[in-house]
């Protein structure tokens, strides 16, 4: 899941950035308005983490924008508003959830965590296809019951492949869901984490489509 974090204030920003970097999320943040709407609308995200008093364009009028241009993409809001006027006016505008600072980071992960719950379809935090098992929540994965060590972007791709399992993703569309936007990767970087994927579960949970890419095994 791909994360983007509006937020301006640099102690709270560093804050979350360092919590979705320990959840293992891939994430960008940006500080001001624009560059928000910007990057919500030039690049896919699973979800936006949104403060709405923002420099340059308030983040009511970012989440407005978005809708605007049809981005479905899930919206939680952060705000120091927390009359129920502005709550009220934000789930009008299209957010999804809405965190009232001062928030615990834990409560902002469970957020993030049900939402992206909801997006998937599954309504716990494990995931099953054939043989294998994830659990979203503990990064623990199992085959034919199992436990299975993965390391931490093999997790991220083998779920990725998992979620979507009709789709077959190219070397790029991999690599931004798990590095980020405009991260600096080997060119066979994906290439090497699905061989250790192989190697650790079974040689087949992840087919290579000739010319296009990998996609999960079809069972
Ligand atoms: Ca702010």
């Amino acid at each position: 899941m791909r994360i983007l974090l509006v937020e301006d204030d640099e102690l709270l920003g560093s804050g979350l950035n360092d919590a979705l970097e320990r959840a293992h999320y891939a994430h960008e943040w940006v500080r001001d308005g624009r560059s928000a709407l910007r990057a919500a609308t030039s690049s896919e995200f699973d979800l936006i983490i949104l403060d709405l008093g923002l420099p340059q364009l308030d983040g009511m009028e970012v989440l407005k924008q978005i809708r605007a241009r049809g981005k479905p993409t899930p919206v939680l809001v952060l705000s120091a508003r927390d009359a129920t006027r502005d709550r009220i006016r934000g789930l009008n505008a299209g957010a999804d959830d809405y965190l009232v600072k001062p928030f615990d980071l834990d409560e902002l992960l469970a957020r993030v965590h049900a939402i992206e719950r909801r997006r998937s379809g599954v309504a716990t935090n494990v995931v099953r296809r054939g043989k294998l098992e994830l659990d979203l929540a503990a990064m623990a994965v199992t085959c034919a019951g199992a436990p299975v060590s993965l390391q931490r972007r093999e997790f991220m791709l083998l779920k990725k492949l998992i979620e979507n399992p009709n789709q077959v993703f190219s070397r790029g569309q991999l690599e931004e869901s798990i590095y980020g936007w405009g991260s600096d990767v080997e060119s066979n970087t994906i290439d090497v984490h699905v061989h250790h994927l192989r190697r650790k579960l079974y040689p087949e949970v992840i087919r290579t489509v000739r010319g296009v890419g990998y996609r999960i095994d079809p069972l």
